[in-house]
């Protein structure tokens, strides 16, 4: 059997190696818990949930619940475990979180072509496949490698993220698409706010809740990802000359350069979703849905992401990997987990289940082939594929998808028939990857 190394036995790290030691190779699976703990990991059991219990919604009306869906067809160890442990929680899938990783830490216990070390790994392997699945808290020594190994620009500690909208949510009787003094392509949105409306704008993101930074996320904020309520508490007219600039912008309704405007910029591959540029932000979700719905133009936005600034190491993916989670530079080392730029646990295990079969499929010199784009999980790939400008980490969510070819449904039926689509072509190709790779005893 041809010889895995993983490193963290995390969501993605554990998935990995189970998809792996089942497809025939043999896996030595590294954790440094309990040796060494993160500041936001606390039990010594593998797969720890470090804080909500849910794993989000089980309805097809969120693309978290398709991805689940296809991770529990594929029989992942994750949704086993979930789906044995879990706790009343409404429309949402959530388990009992002690009971959650002590069933994963026994399956991967018990399995025999599985050995784990609890040891924290300050230096790769400098030999051998490596799945790196150490997660948005990798140990310092081993992020520094693997800052030597991308390059500084492209490893991130920290992300700082603006809320994305869906465009067919943002009101075009208001709103314009242009390019600063019309330089290229009309390619972002504008929505233009006179001065009384970018004065009651400002006073409501410093009057705004905001998500209390825990001790090991008090940071530095870099100038370009300090959060938007941040830059507003600077000056009442910070942003005016800073991110919400009109300079070059006429807005075509009125034949003027409003006194600010808030720019969005396309988000994915299929222009379905656009973020609002410059607004990383530690308000709560509540309150940017209240206060970001006032701003002309976004009085019914639908938000496919909300903002956040968190504490998290990651990868700029469509420019160090390949497309199959190897690094360019050196293919023998594969990235799983939110390491790679997906975010969330159920996105997190799905990566290591990619990542898990890939490996067994080179080490094993069999054909894989990647999961059609149209699926979850090939859209998440997706995500970790496209080159753009400003990658940031994302959860699962239908603007990751290839519409529909018919797109002119109402927004829940277009959901339903993208989850419907994706799980029909998933099925297919999981019956194909049962014959590429068949599961055997270890
Ligand atoms: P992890 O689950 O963190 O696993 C990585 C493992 O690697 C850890 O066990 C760690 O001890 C180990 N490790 C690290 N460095 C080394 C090393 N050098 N050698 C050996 N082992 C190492 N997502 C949600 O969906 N819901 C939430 O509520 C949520 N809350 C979060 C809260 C915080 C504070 C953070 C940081 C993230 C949160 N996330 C949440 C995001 C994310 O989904 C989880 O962090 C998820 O656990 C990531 O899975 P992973 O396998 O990539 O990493």
């Amino acid at each position: 059997r041809p010889q895995l190394t993983i490193i963290g036995g995390g969501l993605a790290g554990c998935e990995a190696a189970w998809q792996a030691a089942n497809r025939g190779l043999t896996v030595t699976l590294y954790e440094m818990k309990p040796q060494r703990f993160s500041a936001a990991h606390q039990s010594a059991d593998l797969a720890e949930l470090v804080c909500s219990n849910s794993l989000r919604g089980r309805g097809m009306n969120n693309a978290v619940g398709c991805l689940k869906e296809e991770l529990r067809r594929a029989r992942s160890l994750f949704l086993q475990a979930a789906d044995a442990t879990t706790v009343p929680a409404g429309g949402a899938l959530a388990v009992d979180r002690a009971a959650f990783s002590a069933l994963i830490s026994q399956r991967i216990g018990q399995h025999p072509a599985i050995e784990l070390r609890r040891e924290e790994i300050t230096r790769l392997p400098a030999a051998g496949a490596v799945i790196i699945a150490t997660g948005p808290l990798t140990s310092d020594a081993l992020a520094q490698q693997i800052a030597n190994l991308t390059s500084s620009e492209d490893l991130y500690f920290y992300d700082a993220i603006a809320p994305i909208v869906s465009a067919d949510s943002i009101d075009f009787s208001k709103a314009w698409r242009a390019s600063r003094y019309d330089k290229g392509e009309a390619d972002y949105i504008n929505c233009p706010l006179d001065e009384a409306q970018y004065q009651a704008f400002v006073t409501a993101l410093l009057q705004a809740d905001k998500v209390p930074a825990r001790n090991f996320e008090t940071m530095r904020h870099f100038e370009g990802c300090m959060p938007i309520e941040e830059m507003a508490a600077r000056g009442p007219q910070t942003l005016a000359f800073g991110p919400m600039k009109p300079v070059g912008l006429i807005d075509p309704h009125t034949g003027r350069m409003p006194y600010a405007v808030v720019q969005l910029r396309q988000d994915n591959h299929h222009a379905t979703s656009y973020n609002l540029v410059g607004f990383q932000t530690k308000l709560t979700y509540p309150e940017q849905r209240r206060i970001f719905r006032t701003l002309p133009g976004l009085e019914q936005a639908q938000f496919e992401r909300l903002g956040s600034v968190h504490r998290n190491t990651y990868i700029n993916a469509p420019r160090c990997l390949n497309g199959r989670l190897q690094l360019n530079s050196e293919p023998r080392l594969y990235f799983a987990g939110q390491i790679t730029g997906v975010e969330g646990y159920v996105e997190s295990a799905a990566c290591g289940f990619l990542a898990g079969l890939i490996a067994s499929a080179d080490l094993l010199e069999r054909p894989l082939e990647l999961p059609p784009a149209v699926t979850a999980c090939g859209a998440l790939l997706g995500h970790l594929s496209h080159l753009t400008s400003d990658f940031q980490p994302q959860n699962v969510n239908y603007g990751l998808f290839p519409p529909l070819e018919n797109g002119r449904m109402k927004r829940a039926d277009r959901r339903l028939a993208l989850a419907e689509r994706a799980l029909r072509q998933f099925d297919a190709w999981l019956a194909g990857i049962e014959q590429q790779l068949p599961q055997v005893s270890a």
